[in-house]
């Protein structure tokens, strides 16, 4: 198995979250980037593990030490991928899988053209809507915003190497897991 870098990306409320679980139980020698963030902690969320939830000082201190593989501001917050994460999994030998939104994934494209990006897309727009209010985590206001941006980001899927429609969960993750073990030879 070759080790590689794959980009998961797709609007909010399209099930990235739960097909990259997926992909993380079939496919062994995976890692999950844990990404930085300044936005607040969710309820059950752990720092470390989820993100690394910094503040708004110390992401700028992070970003002009240029600590930062990619980032961008998305819903008001900042996100980004530290290189020190990228590279204690690559070092490991393991592939790493980022899971990060579509301006972040243009400057990972750039820096790493041998990446594997791939756009997870849902059937209709509507279905975002349903699953953002059902996962009961934003408020209506967030959720409003997190659609605008859904609109611009489903305007870029063109430009990624796969894109899997999210119609069927389990159709979508065998997809995923198909993508990733060819590009790893596994
Ligand atoms: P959430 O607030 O729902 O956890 O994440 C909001 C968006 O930020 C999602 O599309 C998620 O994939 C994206 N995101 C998470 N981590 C990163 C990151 O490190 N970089 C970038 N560019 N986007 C990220």
């Amino acid at each position: 198995m070759s080790a590689k870098v794959f980009v998961i990306t797709g609007p909010s409320g399209v099930g990235k979250g739960t097909l990259i679980k997926q992909l993380l139980e079939r496919v062994p020698n995976l890692a999950l980037s844990v990404s930085a963030t300044t936005r607040d902690p969710r309820a059950g969320e752990v720092d470390g593990t989820d993100y690394h939830f910094l503040t708004e000082e110390r992401f700028q201190e992070r970003i002009a030490a240029k600590d930062f593989l990619e980032f961008a501001t998305y819903s008001g917050n900042h996100y980004g991928t530290l290189n020190s994460e990228l590279d204690r999994c690559l070092e490991s030998g393991r592939s790493v899988v980022l899971e990060i939104e579509v301006q972040g994934a243009t400057q990972v494209r750039a820096a790493r053209p041998d990446s594997v990006q791939i756009f997870i897309a849902p059937p209709d727009e509507s279905v975002l809507r349903e699953r953002l209010v059902g996962r009961g985590t934003d408020s209506a206001e967030a959720i409003d915003r997190r659609l605008k941006t859904a609109e611009q980001e489903l305007a870029q899927q063109d430009d990624f190497n796969h894109r899997i429609v999210n119609d069927d969960l389990s159709r979508a993750a065998d997809e995923l897991e198909s993508i990733v073990r060819e590009a790893t030879n596994s």
